[in-house]
């Protein structure tokens, strides 16, 4: 398998890549906590989908724990960037924690969206994937005038209360072929449909999906770096899957299978909005270890974005 695997080839870089302006923020708010309180400090759920920023951090002293009910009273508690339902932060101010909120600004958007055309007398249609915690912070927005759509097949059957007042909402994650198709098949049904101003699909996911697709098409095989529960990952390795490439999510480089190896002379790599740059490095030294490899990057735009962090960690 070893010898099938060696050879000469050559790499294709989708860009963009790896980290997005909400996870890096994430992150740092974070480290910057991990510096300057009394540790541990929490975090409700993983601060983003990736095991190595997770591990790292907790070799740091940061906590992660599934429940507020596991805090501590009188503790920092850091909500991860998927965001929260509102119950979690009532339960927060009961308990008294010092909380810190890392949700990324472009998840609190579809929050603040959701409370919007609940007022405004809609049922809300949240186009998303059931248990992932993003779509669980934002069903908890508006619960009782929300509806989780998963699929084409959802959107076929789903029942409103009143046809004529119904708006969409996406988790930002999504493949974005995939969300039109459920989308368009909304809009047949319920004419008057509304959605948010502006894509939910964020930024990141969309250009990551592009540059993958670009690269994808060029490429015998597709490696993403990123972690089984990361959705935005889970997303490129199927948006290169359907341009009729060999794809796989790799959690880091002992992953890549020598047998994928055998017959690939051009390989795409690309990673998931929450997977660390290192990742990708160190998918790309394995590969060199086969054999000479050329690197080529394929860029589809170039990211400028920055958000502000939260006034808890930008005062320190
Ligand atoms: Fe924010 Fe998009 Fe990154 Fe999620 S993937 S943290 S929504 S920028």
């Amino acid at each position: 398998r070893w010898a099938a695997a060696t050879g000469d080839r050559r790499l294709v870089m989708a860009s963009p890549r790896s980290f997005c302006a909400g996870v890096e923020r994430a992150i740092r708010i974070v480290d910057s906590l991990l510096q300057t309180r009394q540790a541990p400090v929490y975090v409700r759920k993983q601060i983003v989908h990736n095991s190595r920023v997770v591990h790292g951090l907790e070799g740091r002293g940061a906590v992660f724990v599934d429940e507020l009910a596991e805090v501590p009273d009188g503790a920092t508690v850091v909500f991860s960037a998927h965001g929260v339902a509102p119950a979690v932060r009532a339960d927060a101010a009961l308990r008294g924690l010092d909380v810190v909120d890392a949700t990324c600004p472009l998840v609190a958007k579809v929050h603040t969206e959701a409370k919007r055309f609940v007022r405004d007398g809609h049922t809300v249609l949240l186009i998303g994937h059931a248990g992932h915690e993003e779509v669980e912070g934002t069903l908890g927005e508006e619960p009782a005038d929300t509806v989780l759509v998963q699929s084409v097949h959802d959107a076929e059957r789903v029942q409103v209360r009143d046809p004529e007042r119904v708006a969409y909402l996406m988790q930002t994650t999504l493949a974005a072929d995939e969300a039109a198709d459920v989308v368009s098949v909304l809009r047949e049904r319920f004419p008057s449909l509304r959605g948010p101003d502006s894509d939910d699909i964020c930024y990141a996911t969309t250009n990551r999906q592009h540059a993958v697709r670009a690269v994808a098409r060029q490429s015998d095989l597709v490696l993403v770096a990123g972690s089984e529960n990361s959705s935005n990952s889970r997303r490129l390795v199927e948006v290169a899957q359907r341009e009729g490439t060999e794809a796989h999510l790799v959690d880091d480089a002992g992953q890549v299978s020598l047998d994928w190896l055998a017959r690939a002379r051009t390989i795409g790599i690309s990673a998931g909005a929450s997977a660390p740059a290192e990742v990708v490095d160190e998918i790309v030294a394995a590969l060199g270890a086969l054999g000479r490899i050329r690197i080529d990057t394929h860029e589809t735009t170039t990211e400028k974005i920055n958000f502000t962090l939260p006034k808890e960690v930008r005062q320190q």
